[in-house]
């Protein structure tokens, strides 16, 4: 890839890059292995394992609501020195997350955030006019159903609880857990279940 193929944000990280491996401060080596981790082991996969648990545990739901950082923590989820509020999507109401300011995410539980959650439309857009937003990743709600935009920060980040989708009683959670993608925990999707497969 030539340098006029990167977008302004690539070569700026890349420029940032190249200045702390030549300060001796990181190598490059070490940047790959971060980013790996968060691509592989940390990824939204945690965040979905939480929803299941919620789902499955009315106790832990309770605990998660209360404190989303002290709950996560029970599942191992090594967790930064930050606070994550945990919002629910309940009938009528729905939740969704931006960073007005910049990019702030909950990547301990959801890895590294999409392209567009870091655009500058999507960060105006998503507070002034949410349902656009919606429509635009094919989540259509009813006019009744109220809309709550959460503002993430450097210390507060939220993490969407999803509602539960009917069709899955009886499911076990990991069964659950394959449901739950990123984007349903960042409130520009819902949950889908997939067709029943015929015998
Ligand atoms: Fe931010």
């Amino acid at each position: 890839m030539s340098h006029d193929d990167l977008s302004e944000i690539e070569a700026r990280v890349l420029a940032l890059e190249s200045l702390l491996v030549e300060k001796g401060l990181v190598t490059s080596e070490e940047v790959d292995q971060v980013v790996y981790r968060f691509e592989h082991d940390i990824g939204p996969l945690l965040g979905a394992r939480v929803v299941a648990r919620a789902w499955t545990d009315p106790k832990f739901k309770q605990r998660l609501l209360a404190d989303g950082s002290a709950a996560i923590a029970e599942l191992g989820i090594a967790i930064p020195d930050l606070h994550l509020e945990v919002v629910e999507n309940l009938a009528g109401l729905h939740n969704l997350v931006v960073c007005t300011l910049c990019s702030c995410y909950p990547w301990f539980v959801l890895g590294l955030p999409p392209v567009w959650y870091k655009s500058a439309p999507y960060r105006s857009r998503a507070v002034l006019e949410p349902r656009a937003v919606l429509r635009e990743f094919g989540v259509e709600l009813p006019e009744s159903t109220e809309v709550k935009v959460w503002d993430s920060s450097a210390d507060l980040r939220y993490l969407v609880l999803p509602a539960r989708p009917p069709g899955t009683e009886g499911w076990t959670e990991e069964e659950l857990v394959a449901i739950v993608d990123r984007d349903s925990m960042i409130g520009t999707a819902l949950p889908q279940v997939p067709d029943k497969v015929v015998p």
